[in-house]
């Protein structure tokens, strides 16, 4: 995919300092290159696709090596959500943002508040909330200059919402059970946990009380050592998790890690995990597929915690219990996924591609109420 950057042209500023840049992509609604020399704010916004609602997607900071990995990164991602919101039904359309800084140095104050400024000045064309090296703090910050955020702290509304899309992924693993042996129970099925973040370490908890015999790993090894003592599990390193043999591979840390090099040494009956983008490309599913290695889409499986965030924008306010029930139905929803894609002989993978691009074009889940943000 090439990008071109037209400098300056269609450029608005919302302060003094802040600079927006269009970046012509095709297929894609509006990117926009956002810079503030004094907070020394260097991000991107991709708004992919509203057809179903306004474009709703996370914020990414990481210290990207180019402007072109975090280009590529955000365009990956935004038509991710574009594809989740459309099979989840929450009447969202499909974008992200990141903020090429390192989260654990270059994170200020300043910094934050000129994005949300930028945020603002969009106009609720793209709602934000927390993502890899953003806080639930972070976004406290945010939203003291713009209201188009969501993912706001328990105590304010939905609170983190790793336990939902780790609740997401357990039934999503039940789902694969369900296909390959007819019963859906974890008990004494082999699971491989790549990644013991947020997610991973909620996933844990659910696994370990119904039984399922678990085998983790983290680039943090300590972490992982110390996991495994807690869970009673085995640990392997992060390049041996991919070769384990078990019922299902789980990655939970990054994308891309499905692909010409790790595909061929999964000895795994099934793949499931909340990692975003975890297929490198389109057609590592269909190697998956040949494989007979049951792929549970990362797009549909991982939506519990968009679930839980879309239930903040309800006027009545936050409650718990109608995302709870469907992260729940996640596992229906992967049935279906399976047998579309067995009848038509493709992979789950395109299988949900199509799925999503058709309720998309037929306007299916389209949001029929404005957003509420409460004041906070
Ligand atoms: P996190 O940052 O809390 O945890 C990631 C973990 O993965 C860390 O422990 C890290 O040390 C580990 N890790 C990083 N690279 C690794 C590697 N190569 N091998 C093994 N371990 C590695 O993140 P999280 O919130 O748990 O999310 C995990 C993934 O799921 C991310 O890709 C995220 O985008 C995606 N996701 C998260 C949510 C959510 O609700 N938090 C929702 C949807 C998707």
């Amino acid at each position: 995919m090439t990008a071109r950057i037209l400098e300056k042209e269609g450029a608005i500023k919302a302060s003094k300092e802040l600079v927006f840049e269009n970046i012509a992509v095709e297929g894609y609604e509006q990117v926009i290159k956002i810079s503030n020399k004094k907070t020394k704010l260097n991000a991107i916004i991709a708004i992919h696709n509203t057809k179903l609602g306004m474009a709703l997607g996370g914020i990414r900071i990481q210290p990207y090596k180019t402007f072109n990995d975090a280009l590529m990164d955000v365009l990956r991602l935004s038509k991710g959500m574009t594809y989740k919101s459309a099979i989840a039904g929450v009447g969202f359309g499909g974008g992200k943002s990141v903020i090429i800084a390192d989260p654990k140095t270059a994170k200020t104050e300043e910094l934050l508040l000129s994005f949300g400024e930028a945020v603002e000045a969009l106009n609720g064309r793209y709602i934000c909330a927390e993502d890899m090296g953003c806080t639930v703090d972070d976004v406290m910050t945010i939203r003291r200059v713009t209201k188009y955020v969501t993912g706001l702290p328990s105590d304010k509304s939905s609170g983190d919402p790793g336990r939902f899309t780790a609740w997401g992924i357990y039934r999503g693993m039940q789902s694969a059970l369900k296909k390959i042996y007819g019963q859906e129970s974890v008990k004494g099925r082999k699971v491989a946990i790549q990644g013991l973040g947020n997610v991973g370490l909620h996933m844990l908890e659910y696994l370990f009380w119904q039984g399922a015999d678990l085998i983790l790993s983290d680039i943090d090894e300590e972490k992982a050592k110390k996991m495994a003592l807690k869970y009673g599990a085995k640990c392997v390193t992060p390049s041996e998790i991919y070769k384990v043999e078990c019922d299902i591979f789980s990655p939970c840390a990054i994308g891309g890690i499905l692909n010409d090099e790790t595909i061929p040494q999964l000895r795994c009956k099934a793949v499931v995990g909340c990692a975003n983008n975890q297929l490198l490309k389109e057609d590592h599913g269909k190697m998956l597929k040949n494989k007979k290695i049951l792929y549970a889409p990362d797009f549909v499986v991982n939506a519990g915690g968009l679930f839980n965030v879309s239930a903040e924008v309800l006027k009545d306010g936050y409650n718990p219990i109608a995302p709870r029930d469907q992260t729940d139905r996640v596992f229906d929803g992967l049935i279906a996924i399976y047998e579309i894609a067995d009848k038509n002989n493709i992979s789950t993978n395109e299988a949900a591609i199509q799925l999503a691009d058709y309720r998309i074009q037929y306007g299916i889940g389209k949001r029929q109420e404005t957003p509420y943000f409460p004041n906070i």
